[in-house]
């Protein structure tokens, strides 16, 4: 039987279930949906657990955030003519028209089309609709290139979801959902992959263990020189 229990750390609060076991000390598993599991003793006090998660308090709060995701550098963005944007890895200039609202890739350009120059919020708008439909297309059609893992592993899988979010390209729910970042359609085709698979293996080990990197070297055995390709962008 597990229990749902929180403390109150710093600013936040840790959430974590609970379970007994036979083991002489009390050991914590943080997972990438960001879940805490804590196996206490079974003769431990409920004030005695409490007071022993809230000293690893920190150590927990640290590995939340190393473990659920793939990190993504935050980027700040201008929206002004000669600014480069990146699509599947390539690079492009942004050129800001004046014009009924349109968005187009042409060579070299992202060409942009508004009615007022000085519009930041309406380029962001277009480009963000540019980026979420392509996502949409090129994301599904990696993620699909991939499903046979799911098969292979007998992972338990439910969906694919696609959306924004500041600071990761990638991550997993214990529900067995995959989360990518809209903004992966930035990166080279290969480092998309590699967010993909990652994720992929980490719906069965939820952790960084040997075993998640032995799956992950199966399907991916260059993953590394992906990883440092897509810490560039
Ligand atoms: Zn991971």
């Amino acid at each position: 039987m597990e229990q749902q229990h929180q403390i109150e750390y710093g600013n936040s609060i840790i959430r974590f279930s609970l379970s007994y076991s036979r083991r002489k000390t009390l050991g914590i598993n943080v997972y990438p949906d960001s879940s805490v599991n804590v196996v206490a003793p079974e003769n431990a006090t409920l004030q005695k657990i409490l007071h022993k998660v809230e000293k690893r308090g920190r150590w927990i709060q640290k590995q939340i955030r190393k473990f659920t995701e793939i990190h993504k550098p935050t980027k700040s963005l201008e929206y002004v003519s000669g600014e480069t944007f990146y699509y599947l890895g390539r690079q492009y200039r942004l050129k800001i028209l004046i014009d009924k609202p349109e968005i187009k890739l042409v060579g070299k350009y992202f060409r942009l089309s508004i009615d007022k120059k000085e519009n930041k919020q309406k380029a962001k708008r277009l480009l963000d609709g540019w980026y979420k439909k392509h996502a949409e297309d090129k994301l599904h059609e990696r993620f699909e290139k991939y499903r046979y893992i799911i098969e292979r592993e007998k992972i338990k899988f439910n969906s694919l979801i696609i959306m924004r979010m500041e600071k990761r390209w990638g991550s997993c729910t214990s529900r067995g959902n995959v989360v990518l970042n809209t903004n992966l359609v930035k990166v080279p085709v290969d480092c998309i992959d590699y967010v993909i698979i990652h994720e992929i293996c980490h719906l069965k080990y939820l952790n960084h263990s040997a075993k998640f990197y032995n799956t992950l070297r199966k399907y991916l055995p260059d993953w590394e020189r992906k990883k440092k390709r897509l810490e560039q962008f």
